[in-house]
């Protein structure tokens, strides 16, 4: 049963992803997600790869978006110490790109190695995390761990709930005396928690309660990666959890956040004319 909607939001409150519209470059969907209204926009590093950074900040800037994040960094845990160095110096380079793009966050997938346990990659991803504290300080970059959802913890990450994510952001902010790291809320990969309420109030009363992704888990779902639903199609209570983050004082931008072959397929017009209106009436 899902909770009534508290209230509908402008789309001014809402920011995409920008690989929702994967089939567009960066410049036509910063164009487009402004033209249909959307506040911000959250950018996958994939769609600036050879891009003058300087000019999608302005282009982001005068179309009037606010950007959100950077997406994304992570993969800390490996067995393997030359590969965790290698992470660390790839993760300074998405903390560079989103200072020059003007994003305040990077959002985090932190990685497991099947090799060794969870705990250890949770380990290491604490330890990384800790090294990369100056450099987000400098930057003035909020790192955000993202807990993805357990069917991921082969290879993706070892963080597979919100309290394990806000344990090891409190431990690290607390060590180095700096909020740097915060945590990500995203339906997807957190709605089957029961002790998901009691997490965001957590997040919320330490002040790591970064961002708000939404998307919908499609029943059944036919690919557990590319086959996310749009919000109001699947089994998620989006305006209960909606309504938890508001409660816990979360008041930034709803983010948009959906992978899906099917929908690529569509005109991305229609495409973007839909997610508008199910954020209006379904979050
Ligand atoms: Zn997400």
């Amino acid at each position: 049963m899902k909770s009534p909607q508290r209230n509908s939001l402008p789309l001014s409150k809402f920011a995409m992803h920008t690989i929702t519209t994967k089939p567009w470059p960066l410049e036509r969907a910063i164009d487009e997600f402004a033209r249909v209204g959307f506040g911000g926009i959250s950018i996958w590093r994939d769609t600036f790869e050879g891009r003058d950074l300087t000019k999608v900040r302005t282009q982001v800037r005068q179309a009037g978006l606010k950007g959100v994040s950077l997406v994304r960094g992570g993969f800390f845990a490996h067995a393997d110490k030359a590969k965790r160095r290698e992470a660390l110096d790839e993760n300074r380079r998405c903390i560079d790109e989103a200072q020059s793009l003007d994003l305040p966050a990077v959002v985090l997938v932190c990685g497991a190695d099947p090799e060794i346990s969870l705990a250890e990659s949770r380990e290491i991803i604490q330890e990384s995390l800790e090294s990369l504290v100056p450099d987000a300080q400098a930057a003035g970059v909020r790192l955000g761990i993202e807990p993805l959802h357990p069917m991921y913890a082969d290879t993706r990450s070892a963080v597979n709930t919100l309290g394990q994510s806000n344990d090891i952001a409190m431990a690290v902010n607390k060590a180095s005396g700096i909020m740097s790291i915060g945590s990500v809320v995203d339906v997807y990969h957190l709605w089957w928690d029961d002790a998901l309420p009691a997490e965001i109030d957590r997040a919320g009363e330490e002040g790591i309660l970064q961002a708000f992704h939404v998307c919908d888990w499609r029943v059944p779902t036919r690919d557990f990666l590319w086959d996310r639903g749009l919000m109001g199609e699947g089994c998620i209570d989006i305006p209960g959890i909606r309504a938890q983050v508001e409660d816990a004082g979360f008041d930034g931008l709803i983010e948009v956040e959906i992978f899906s072959h099917e929908y690529w397929k569509l005109d991305q017009n229609l495409w973007l004319e839909k997610i508008a209106r199910a954020c209006r009436e379904n979050v």
